[in-house]
């Protein structure tokens, strides 16, 4: 029977959701996306990841062709049409259907697309044992291309990142920025620790403003732990005592080689696993 997908304005079947192929989506990447994480029945952080789509849409000059109330009751709507309790929303909205030019303002109606399903995470023994990563030479986007903050269905950077990261037999991608500051992996945030603080790079330095990586923020700080905001270097990442990486995928997962450095004592650190058990709970409470 497949699952209900939110399709424009209604739930349809899965075998009934389909798109134009000429949707400038499709074509050219042109749309904006959101990736929600729905734990016992109730999506996560709705608001802050709707926050974040509009203003992503803004900045593509994109109209959401629904108002967030509506969003949020047609995610809503879909989450209980599929009776996911855990699980992930991938909500996308579309230029639209258009000609084969680029010109973005002949498509009349984006298109609204919401999809409830189960959610592939990192295999639990990676949680314990914490990830391999390698620095790519793909860059995170300069701010004056298309803005690493906008949340686009045009990954194709990152997606070089992650086919970097693949072919060195790593689990992620480190991503730098234009000037040589570290800016994020390839779907996820960045966090070192070093003599006790919290250390991660800017949202200015090419990251996407996680959100995850604010919560995370919030609860060091909850914990009494000194959380920085600042440029790093690949130095400050080879001698870290710890690194974690956020997202909402991932939520908060250890590193423990970085370009064949050993990170730490090469395992998950005291303050990786108190942050991930502190943001488990926060997220299912
Ligand atoms: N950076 C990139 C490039 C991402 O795509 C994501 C989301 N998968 C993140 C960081 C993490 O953001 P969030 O915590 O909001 O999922």
């Amino acid at each position: 029977m497949g699952l209900k997908i939110w399709l424009n304005d209604r739930l349809v079947n899965e075998r009934d959701a389909k798109i134009s192929v000429f949707d400038h989506g499709l074509l050219y990447g042109d749309g904006v996306f959101e990736g929600i994480r729905v734990y016992n029945g109730k999506v996560f952080e709705g608001s802050a990841h709707l926050k974040r789509l509009y203003e992503s849409a803004k900045v593509i000059m994109l109209d959401v062709p629904m108002d967030i109330d509506t969003l949020t009751d047609a995610m809503e709507q879909t989450v209980r049409a599929n009776n996911v309790q855990d699980g992930y929303i991938r909500l996308i909205v579309t230029r639209g259907t258009g000609d084969l030019g680029l010109n973005p303002f002949i498509c009349k109606h984006g298109a609204t697309i919401i999809i409830a399903s189960e959610i592939q995470l990192y295999p639990e023994e990676l949680y314990e044992k914490g990830l391999r990563v390698v620095s790519v030479s793909s860059i995170r986007n300069h701010p004056l291309s298309c803005p690493p903050q906008v949340k686009s269905l045009n990954y194709l950077n990152n997606i070089l990142a992650k086919i970097e990261a693949i072919q060195t037999g790593a689990d992620e991608a480190i991503m730098y920025n234009h000037l040589g500051y570290v800016a994020e992996a390839s779907g996820d945030n960045v966090f070192i620790v070093r003599e006790g603080v919290i250390c991660t790079p800017p949202v200015q330095a090419g990251s996407l403003d996680g959100i995850t990586r604010n919560i995370v923020i919030e609860l060091a700080k909850k914990e009494n732990i000194q959380v920085e905001e600042k440029d790093l270097t690949r130095f400050d990442l080879y001698v870290a005592d710890e690194m974690f990486l956020t997202g909402t995928a991932a939520e908060v997962i250890g590193v423990i080689d970085m370009d064949g450095r050993v990170i730490g004592d090469g395992v998950p650190g005291p303050v990786t696993k108190r942050l991930r058990q502190r943001f488990f709970d926060y997220a299912r409470s």
